[in-house]
């Protein structure tokens, strides 16, 4: 059986791992040319770690016996050695909220945690890949249809691939989705995001292992930063737009005045990490959801990862999820036929991302009005319940 993966990113690549040993045939089809950019780095939990340790444990032999030049062209990735044990990113071993002031609010150890770039993780999975997978600069355009059955997808450089079942792993903006499910009720998350990658040497070795996050009382205004590897720390500025936003995205300059002005009154840490980073490479993420979808398949084609569904960022749960669905597909696909295949997926997956859904949205409110809640029961931002229960 041929699987047609469109989108080569997170939940793509994992699929596509989970299934090239059994038998399937893969092709993951990327719009991408070279390397997948932005996004910077992610906050992964032992559910998302599992995931990768089983493939790491899985695959290092197909890794050995056919190595494969670096698929990052654009940029340096801080690779680790190829063992089972190895997993890409660095711990997390501790959380810690404090207000601009200093005053401390949590302080929370972290079990397993990582923080990961994403360009690390996209190239751990490409690397576990057979030869001739991934073909890039194929941005999906349509499905070919024969008798109403999809049997092949158009990319818009004129290339056709055809396949007896399609997957469509292109993220949150999903064109498959569009195609075959119209388009999105996208809900507004009214939060917006400015991520960033600091240099610097003497942050990131004081502060390895710890995410350290500053959040106003008084209205929606954070700032967060993990170290990520060697000197490089990723940081994040969440912020109500009502409090001040710009238009112009595209000026670093301006967009560094932007977050400057904004953090004026929290520590000097703060300022030195937005000192240490280019702002050429940093953006203003707008925050979006939409409601679970009824149904992840629809014919033959079926979506995972954020095409599937899309929760607010304030969970930390979107790489670990679009793992999750490409690993209960696989598993699906290799025990039963398709049709029986996509809907126990959905039925499962589906009720664990319509609570991150909800979760993200809660932890939304009160990040908007957190002095509706004391400061021993602030909601820290990741996945809360899952803290809380340990
Ligand atoms: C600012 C920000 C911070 C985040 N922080 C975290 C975090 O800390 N922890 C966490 O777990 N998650 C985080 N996320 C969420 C995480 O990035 C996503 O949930 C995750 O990347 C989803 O994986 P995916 O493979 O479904 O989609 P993506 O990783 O977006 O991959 C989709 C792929 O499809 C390709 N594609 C798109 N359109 C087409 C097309 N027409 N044809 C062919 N290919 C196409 C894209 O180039 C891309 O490679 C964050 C997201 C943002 C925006």
């Amino acid at each position: 059986m041929k699987i047609v993966i469109i989108g080569g990113g997170i939940a793509g690549l994992t699929l596509a791992n989970f299934l090239q040993d059994e038998q399937f045939e893969v092709v993951v089809n990327e719009r991408a040319i070279g390397a997948v950019g932005g996004g910077h780095a992610f906050l992964m939990h032992n559910d998302g770690l599992s995931v990768l340790q089983e493939l790491a444990a899985e695959k290092t032999s197909v890794a050995q016996s056919a190595p494969k030049a670096s698929r990052h062209l654009k940029e340096e990735v801080n690779q680790q050695p190829e063992t089972s044990a190895s997993l890409p990113g660095q711990l997390v071993e501790r959380f810690i909220l404090r207000r601009p002031d200093g005053k401390e609010v949590q302080h929370l150890p972290l079990d397993n945690w990582r923080c990961i770039k994403r360009t690390e993780l996209t190239q751990f999975l490409y690397d576990k890949l057979r030869d001739n997978t991934l073909r890039d600069n194929r941005k999906f355009d349509r499905f070919i249809y024969e008798d109403d059955r999809i049997v092949a997808a158009a990319f818009e450089n004129g290339e056709v691939e055809y396949g007896d079942l399609f997957v469509g792993a292109d993220g949150g903006f999903s064109r498959v989705r569009q195609e075959l499910w119209g388009q999105t009720a996208f809900i507004p998350g009214r939060v917006k995001e400015v991520v960033g990658i600091a240099s610097n040497q003497a942050l990131a070795e004081k502060y390895r292992g710890t995410f350290n996050k500053f959040q106003r009382d008084d209205s929606g205004l954070a700032f967060g930063m993990i170290p990520s590897s060697g000197d490089e720390l990723v940081w994040f500025m969440q912020y109500d737009p009502e409090i001040s936003d710009i238009t112009s995205v595209d000026s670093p300059i301006e967009l560094e005045a932007f977050c400057q002005r904004l953090l004026v009154e929290f520590p000097p840490l703060v300022k030195d990490i937005l000192n240490s980073n280019d702002f050429s490479t940093s953006y203003i993420w707008t925050t979006r959801d939409f409601d679970v979808l009824s149904s992840f398949s629809h014919k033959n084609v079926v979506l995972i990862g954020d095409a599937a569904h899309l929760a607010l960022p304030f969970t930390s749960a979107g790489t670990t999820n679009a793992m999750l669905d490409a690993q209960m597909l696989a598993t699906n696909l290799k025990q039963m036929d398709y049709p029986q295949a996509f809907e126990s997926y959905y039925k499962q997956r589906s009720k664990e991302v319509s609570a991150h859904l909800k979760l993200g949205r809660a932890l939304r409110d009160v990040f908007l009005m957190p002095s509706a809640l004391p400061d021993e029961q602030v909601q820290i931002p990741l996945i809360a319940d899952k803290l809380r229960s340990r």
